[in-house]
């Protein structure tokens, strides 16, 4: 494997809500490698697309706005380990995270061409190792040959309720029952999509993280990690 010159690649996928981004975010600062939540990319287009008012039914029409954007992906601030993803020279602001753009994101998801480009991107930053990357289908799709997988799962009420209390914290409403049915939605389009829908790699360590905090699932993925540095697969 001398292509991947830096480090391992580990790759994580599951379902909305389940910490995959705070989890992966621990692994790679621990190991020093960059890390990118594929998610943002998606949320990134679909956020741009609905500003232009591009209808995201339509397959062509998305594929050719999304080509016609200049994708970047570099850290924020100096050091940062998180590649974000800027389009046309800006950083994505929270605003990707409207419900809006969490609703639309899997219509923007199950297009092919969309999908293929950005698993290009995922490659290209990927490829030389060093990286821990984090989505739907990385381990069965954009990786399916990483050092380590991983599926990261945790029952909808307790991803609802974590979400629950974030908003609540940052001082905003929330409705637990809502918050509950809009993940189960996406769960849904997400396992159920024709292209690389989100499924478990054979070969993944399975976590359930419903008992767990995100340090204790990052330090049992750091584990995994060692062990597979030791022998000395990269
Ligand atoms: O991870 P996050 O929930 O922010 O992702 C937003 C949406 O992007 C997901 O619901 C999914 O439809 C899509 N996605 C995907 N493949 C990935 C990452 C995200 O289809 N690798």
């Amino acid at each position: 494997m001398s292509r991947r010159r830096d480090g391992l690649i580990i790759a994580m996928d599951g379902p909305a809500g389940v910490g995959k981004s705070t989890v992966g975010g621990l692994v790679a600062k621990s190991l020093g490698y960059r890390f990118i939540n594929t998610g943002e990319m998606y949320r990134a287009l679909t956020w741009k697309a609905l500003e232009r008012g591009v209808d995201l039914d339509d397959h062509d029409a998305v594929l050719a706005f999304a080509k016609g954007l200049n994708w970047e992906f570099k850290p924020i601030e100096e050091g940062g380990v998180a590649l974000k993803t800027f389009l046309d020279g800006e950083p994505v602001t929270s605003q990707i995270r409207e419900e809006r753009v969490s609703v639309n994101s899997s219509r923007v998801a199950a297009n092919p061409g969309v999908r293929k480009l950005l698993s290009r991107f995922q490659r290209d930053l990927g490829e030389r190792g060093a990286i821990v990357m984090e989505g739907r289908d990385i381990t069965t799709h954009v990786f399916p040959d990483a050092d380590v997988k991983i599926y990261l799962d945790a029952s909808p009420e307790e991803r609802a309720g974590r979400r629950y209390k974030q908003l609540k914290a940052s001082g905003q409403d929330a409705d637990r029952g809502a918050i509950l049915a809009a993940i189960l939605k996406r769960d849904l389009s997400d396992l159920k999509r024709e292209i690389n829908p989100l499924k478990q790699a054979q070969d993944a360590l399975v976590i359930d993280s419903t008992r767990l905090t995100m340090r204790q699932v990052a330090d049992r993925i750091l584990r995994r990690v060692r062990r597979e540095a030791k022998h000395g697969r990269s």
